[in-house]
């Protein structure tokens, strides 16, 4: 016999399939959704569906946002010459919270990656090459340093350097093999700081 009824099973289900909640969490989520007052139950079922309606991708540097530019490519006190490039909108974010980097940014949404199957075509490496035909004097290749991340550094440095660009790749202090998202902010600024040419 079944525990629940289908309705309550159906929204443990649910929650069950986010990134890192388990049975029991997605069933105490699941509860609580229950237990809140019906108003802001229903404010969180319409915050998600309407930003996952209305978020796009920025048309400049592919971060996601809910207008044709994200707030960083649409701001004039953003450095527009300078682009660091991340394999995604979590690594960007984590950037962004030191306050410090001031200018541009490019997401790649992903890293190449031959065990994968995911190819230079796979990820949004045509779309850094125009941009990077406008007036830029810097792009920071800020991937993660796992193997995907280290081969798509080399990639983007081999294509950009023949342009007359300067390239570099943030430095260590970030352990191999880690995400960046995960890294406290006095690293990720050393990092940066300490960036190498390639
Ligand atoms: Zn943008």
């Amino acid at each position: 016999m079944e525990l629940y009824s289908e309705k309550i099973n159906r929204l443990i289900e649910e929650f069950s399939r986010l990134p890192g909640i388990g049975r029991k969490s997605a069933q105490r989520l699941a509860f609580h959704v229950l237990n809140m007052p019906q108003e802001q139950a229903e404010g969180l079922a319409y915050a998600i569906t309407d930003a996952r309606r209305s978020v796009c991708y920025c048309k400049e540097c592919f971060n996601l946002t809910d207008r044709e530019l994200c707030p960083i490519c649409a701001s004039d006190s953003r450095n527009k010459r300078i682009i660091m490039v991340v394999e995604n909108p979590r690594d960007l974010a984590a950037y962004e919270k030191t306050g410090k980097y001031t200018g541009v940014y490019h997401v790649l949404h992903g890293a190449i990656s031959p065990m994968l199957g995911i190819g230079p075509n796979e990820i949004r490496l045509k779309e850094l090459l125009l941009r990077l035909q406008q007036d830029v004097d810097e792009v920071i290749i800020a991937t993660n340093s796992s193997l995907e991340g280290e081969a798509t550094a080399m990639y983007i440095s081999k294509l950009v350097k023949p342009a007359g660009i300067k390239v570099s790749r943030i430095a260590s202090g970030i352990p191999v093999g880690g995400d960046l998202e995960n890294i406290d902010e006095v690293t990720l600024l050393k990092a940066l700081d300490g960036r190498t040419p390639l």
